[in-house]
């Protein structure tokens, strides 16, 4: 596809010159050539952002939420017609395999942007509790900033509910993934958001991000990406009293309980860990076995992992495109290096890169077993095709070993039934738990316990994340 170089910001409603001269590569992945440039905006363009977005602020919390709901479903529509292509750029920056960018990457804003369609028509932003009438308000401007592993996803899952909520924002998208943002500005323009509700600036995160965070015109920072850099954001939003959301890193368990179709567990499994190349926040990288089927699950997830070709993402067979960045790859076979060297045993894959594929930042589809709670690789997230299959004696020894690290974000468990996984998953300190392969839901809330983050998205939840309350008394 032919992708342009991007020289503007959207900021009022406009395509504008930066203040910036500065400029951040777009590379493609699978092949490492720069792709396009977009401006590394500054302070300065943050600034022009932030006072857009104030100045529309009023008027757009204003609105009836059925007007809101009706440009959301414009902005749903709008993706749709322009969904190949979105799913195009989204190979292209991203290196996500084309069938995945179409189904996912691009599938669930859409169904994001219809859910915060019938949302924001049908929310109830005022209850009566007792002698009060209780009012939801939008907070006000919001800052989002996006990481560059699900790059339209994570940019709607904010954008939707905040302005289904009535808020107005200001988005420092990921730099590795800028231009998927750029076609979403486009898409909110054609569906006639006004202008100043939603403003886009390209830029670092020491630079843009860091100034968007510290700006005083923001109201909340909503952030998606690293618990270090989710730590910072905290840090100086508290020293503010901004308000903050954070959905941040995570080290989820699978847990596979006696009597549970191990087959099944251990195949949805290593799906779950390997989708989008491991670079998924929620990712079920630790599997955690019983020791009597601890060895057969260990084959068969060697056999699973065998199905996980990595190649060209526009190749239809390829189900693991290349790491996003070189920074990426490197890191991912650190940690394969590390499980090595912690004594853990390599079933299939490795540091090595995958034969045949000496451009592009591919690493190998890896699974390790006989891995430790104290192991680095059992504790760290490590954001690439990477699973640790770990032992466990009885159903109190796997609840520790899943609890055991500082994150909360996902986890799965599987059983002979749904009741003994439920009951096992509610004593696990994480924020969703499919039981028995449940479905992903995207209007269920989603969001971390412990390091993983603090608040929901996507549904009423992730709506309500943007309000704040006034209560009348009468
Ligand atoms: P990252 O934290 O490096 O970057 C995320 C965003 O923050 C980028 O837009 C970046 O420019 C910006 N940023 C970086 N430094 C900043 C600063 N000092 N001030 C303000 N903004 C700054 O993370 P990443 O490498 O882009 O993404 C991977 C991480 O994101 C993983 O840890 C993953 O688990 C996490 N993640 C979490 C979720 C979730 O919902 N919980 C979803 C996706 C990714």
């Amino acid at each position: 596809m032919h992708i342009a170089s991007r020289t503007q910001i959207f900021v009022g409603g406009a395509w504008q010159d930066p203040a910036t001269t500065d400029s951040i590569d777009d590379v493609n992945p699978a092949t490492e050539q720069v792709i396009a440039t977009v401006p590394a905006g500054n302070a300065a363009d943050i600034d022009a952002a932030v006072g857009a977005a104030r100045t529309a602020a009023t008027d757009w919390a204003a609105t009836d939420p059925k007007q809101r709901a009706a440009i959301l479903a414009a902005a749903r529509d709008e993706l749709k017609g322009r969904a190949d292509e979105a799913a195009e750029l989204i190979a292209t920056e991203l290196g996500a395999p084309i069938q995945l960018a179409q189904r996912l990457h691009v599938g669930l804003p859409l169904t994001v942007l219809d859910s915060f369609a019938t949302l924001a028509g049908e929310f109830e932003f005022a209850e009566k509790i007792g002698n009060s009438v209780v009012r939801g308000e939008p907070v006000g401007v919001v800052g989002a900033i996006t990481p560059w592993n699900y790059p339209l996803h994570q940019v709607v899952a904010k954008v939707a509910a905040a302005l289904a909520a009535g808020c107005t924002v200001v988005l420092k998208p990921a730099e590795d993934t800028p231009l998927i943002a750029y076609l979403l500005a486009h898409v909110f323009q054609t569906a006639g958001l006004p202008d100043g509700v939603l403003n886009v600036v390209s830029g670092t995160g020491p630079v843009a991000g860091q100034a968007l965070v510290e700006h005083p015109g923001i109201d909340m920072i909503s952030f998606t990406g690293s618990t270090a850099v989710g730590q910072r954001i905290g840090a100086i939003a508290g020293g503010a009293l901004k308000r903050v959301a954070l959905e941040l890193g995570g080290k989820s368990a699978n847990v596979i309980l006696p009597g549970a179709d191990l087959a099944k567990a251990v195949k949805v499994g290593v799906g779950n860990a390997f989708l989008n190349g491991g670079q998924t926040c929620s990712a079920w990288t630790r599997m955690l076995v019983h020791a009597s089927v601890y060895e057969q699950a260990v084959a068969m997830a060697g056999e699973a992992a065998a199905k996980y070709p990595t190649g060209d993402p526009f190749d239809a067979a390829t189900r693991i495109g290349p790491l996003v960045a070189d920074r990426q790859r490197t890191r991912v076979r650190h940690y394969i290096d590390i499980g090595a060297a912690e004594g853990a045993r390599l079933i299939t894959g490795g540091a090595q890169p995958p034969e045949g594929r000496d451009v592009g930042y591919f690493v190998r589809p890896t699974v390790f077993a006989d891995v430790t709670p104290d192991m680095r690789i059992a504790q760290e997230e490590i954001f690439g095709p990477v699973l640790s299959i770990m032992r466990y004696r009885d159903e109190d020894d796997a609840l520790e070993i899943a609890n055991a690290t500082e994150y909360g974000l996902a986890g799965g468990v599987w059983a002979a039934d749904a009741d003994t996984a439920s009951a096992f998953a509610a004593r696990m300190r994480a924020g969703q738990v499919d039981i028995n392969g449940g479905a992903f839901n995207p209007v269920a809330p989603f969001g971390g316990f412990k390091s993983s983050g603090i608040g929901r998205e996507l549904g009423r939840h992730g709506l309500a994340e943007f309000l704040q309350y006034q209560s009348q008394q009468f």
